[in-house]
């Protein structure tokens, strides 16, 4: 039903598009051919013409030739200056055209008239769509910019289930609990339990977002409204709001049921950002979509769930309790879920002997299910062009360039001496992370690219926000951002340019160390801090306001060299110390390519017990 009502504001669009342009063209080119002047003499001088009128616009000495070749077509021509023209034509060719001048041309009446006639016309075919629309049972209310556009996802197509999706074990037990919600809402009502109204899924696009929020729908066998932040987001003021206004009341009419927005960034992004203004749609749609939130009562068997792959944008309100108050973050697979999500995409396509799947995840680091669906898809396509009824390695190979390093994909082929680089690296990091005493336990160490430049990562529990940082809080700071570096250097007596986001970690803790918080023997308790930071903000040139001279600033930069230094010998003995768990670690993470705290952590005590 929804479905059919865009069709229609869709076809009423393209038929109001089709007559404008057509009224435009009659207005400016009155329907025939133009010539520039150049044009038209030539055809004069090859006495091409049959005849010429002219037309003066009115109280303007600008005017329109039309002219008729001998051939019987029909041209215009605009001149800028009639009178002008009328003496050149007398004077060049004086008798072989009949040249009339019809005086006064009101070319705005001319004008009017003709938008009149389109606003009558598109006027009768709104009125006719409108009542199309009521005969087939759409509401029929006039103009269908204020409804919801929400897709209802067909309940006779087939269900997305679970089993559909690869990979996301840990993802899909915390989304079980609200399929077992909206199976049986009373169960959980009935104790006075509270389940989450909103679920925010976060990660990369093509992570599959969009399918595990559907299969939670299919599991739980309820209506999936579907709909992108970007579809709230219109010209006119208002109208996003009344969208969610219709959005949710549909829902309400089909509880228990899912509302999925995609791309909720689009419309949550927080409010008041933005340079000069003019969010005042997004914030009242926002605004709006809060209140509707809000509304509902925790228990009417309505969940939300939103996908973005920009948790830092969105408006911290969208956040709070009895609203998206439940985060699920949906990461690039690993090599264990690549390999699922292949299985999951060649079910229904025939492979070689020569394909082996386990293989391809190796080698497809970083790579998200919708890349690995591209790939099979692709290598599906090249079978078939080669006209065979399966797919083998060799496809396969082809469609890798295609969809892997031939388009601008952020993700590509990681060849294994860069991954090898990056195992130790990261469990550098990890190794110094676990034994200094204030660096909070290691929560996930990754050797999955990130997309965004990092070739993988070393991520702690999310800490609280601690106000006072102590010196020998910063000291291990700069130990742990180092240790990447170091165990590069220890493996493989060389360094790579990795390390470039480390280094610029260390110089700042250091020098903040040095010029702000006073924590270094030689220069002591005074801040030379000028604000750096607002003026390279501004585009001044560091240091160009420093208010201390030459000699400090060589102090300073002397100090900021004892500190690293320091740091440096202290991490690379930690790290030898614990050369064991490095290599452990590394060919662990080389094996899955992510590893959990739990896993980490063994590798200490199983190097103990040896
Ligand atoms: P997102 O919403 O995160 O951008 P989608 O859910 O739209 O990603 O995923 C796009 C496609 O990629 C899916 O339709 C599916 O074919 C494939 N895909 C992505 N992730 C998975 C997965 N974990 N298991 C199986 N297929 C997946
Ligand atoms: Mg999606
Ligand atoms: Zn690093």
């Amino acid at each position: 039903m929804n479905t059919k009502r865009s069709n229609n504001s869709f076809l009423l669009i393209i038929i109001v598009l089709c007559f404008g342009a057509f009224y435009l063209s009659r207005i400016f080119g009155d329907g025939s051919d133009s010539y520039s002047y150049r044009e038209f003499l030539n055809a004069a001088k090859d006495k091409q013409v049959q005849s010429l009128t002219v037309k003066q616009n009115k109280e303007v000495p600008t005017g329109t030739l039309e002219v008729r070749l001998k051939d019987d077509s029909y041209k215009t021509c605009n001149v800028s200056d009639v009178d002008e023209v009328i003496k050149e034509l007398r004077d060049k060719y004086p008798d072989v055209y009949k040249v009339t001048k019809l005086e006064g041309i009101d070319r705005s009446a001319d004008i009017i008239s003709n938008v009149l006639q389109f606003v009558l016309i598109g006027g009768m075919i709104v009125f006719v769509l409108v009542m199309m629309s009521r005969q087939n049972g759409g509401g029929g209310k006039m103009a269908d910019f204020g409804k919801s556009r929400a897709k209802l996802a067909n309940p006779n197509g087939k269900k997305v289930t679970f089993g559909d999706v690869a990979g996301l074990d840990e993802e899909k037990e915390e989304l079980a609990e609200v399929v077992e919600f909206l199976k049986a809402p009373a169960k959980f009502t009935s104790i006075g339990a509270r389940i989450p109204k909103g679920v925010l899924l976060v990660g990369p696009p093509g992570t599959g977002k969009t399918l595990i929020a559907k299969a939670v729908a299919g599991e739980a066998d309820v209506p999936f409204f579907s709909i992108s932040g970007s579809d709230f987001v219109e010209m006119f003021v208002g109208v996003g709001a009344a969208r969610v206004r219709d959005l949710f009341a549909e829902a309400k009419k089909n509880s228990p049921c899912i509302i999925f927005i995609d791309e909720i960034d689009a419309v949550a992004r927080r409010r008041g950002s933005g340079l000069g203004g003019g969010h005042d749609e997004r914030e009242q749609t926002l605004n709006q979509m809060l209140v509707e939130m809000d509304g509902f009562g925790v228990n009417e068997g309505i969940i939300m769930i939103a996908a973005t792959n920009r948790v830092d944008i969105l408006d911290p309100a969208i956040l709070r309790p009895g609203r998206f108050d439940r985060k699920v973050g949906v990461g690039r697979p690993d090599v264990k879920g690549r390999e699922e999500i292949l299985k999951i995409h060649v079910k229904d396509k025939p492979l070689g002997d020569d394909v082996d799947l386990k293989e391809i995840a190796r080698t497809t680091s970083g790579f998200v299910g919708a890349d690995l669906e591209n790939l099979m898809n692709e290598s599906a396509i090249h079978a078939a062009r080669e006209n065979r009824a399966y797919i083998v390695k060799e496809d396969i190979d082809k469609s890798f360039i295609k969809v892997g390093i031939g388009t601008e994909k952020k993700s590509r082929v990681v060849p294994e001496s860069e991954r090898r680089i990056t195992a130790y690296h990261e469990a550098g990091h990890a190794i110094l992370f676990h034994v200094l005493p204030d660096q909070g336990p290691v929560y996930t160490v990754s050797i999955i690219p990130t997309g965004v430049g990092a070739a993988g990562y070393t991520m702690p529990l999310p800490e609280n926000d601690n106000v006072f940082n102590t010196k020998n809080k910063m000291l291990h700071n700069i130990m742990v951002s180092l240790g990447g570096r170091i165990a590069e250097e220890i493996i493989f007596d060389d360094i790579t340019t990795g390390a470039s986001q480390d280094i610029k970690q260390v110089t700042a803790v250091a020098r903040s160390m040095v010029t702000k918080y006073g924590m270094s023997d030689n220069l002591g308790l005074i801040n030379y801090d000028s604000g750096e930071s607002d003026e390279v903000f501004l585009g001044k040139e560091i240091g160009q306001n420093r208010p201390y001279g030459e000699v400090i600033a060589t102090a300073i930069d002397e100090e900021v060299k004892i500190i690293v230094d320091d740091c440096y010998k202290k991490a690379k003995s930690l790290i030898q110390e614990n050369i064991d768990v490095l290599h452990k670690c590394a060919t662990l993470l080389l094996e899955k390519e992510r590893i959990n705290q739990q896993e980490f952590e063994a590798l200490f005590t199983e190097t103990v017990e040896e």
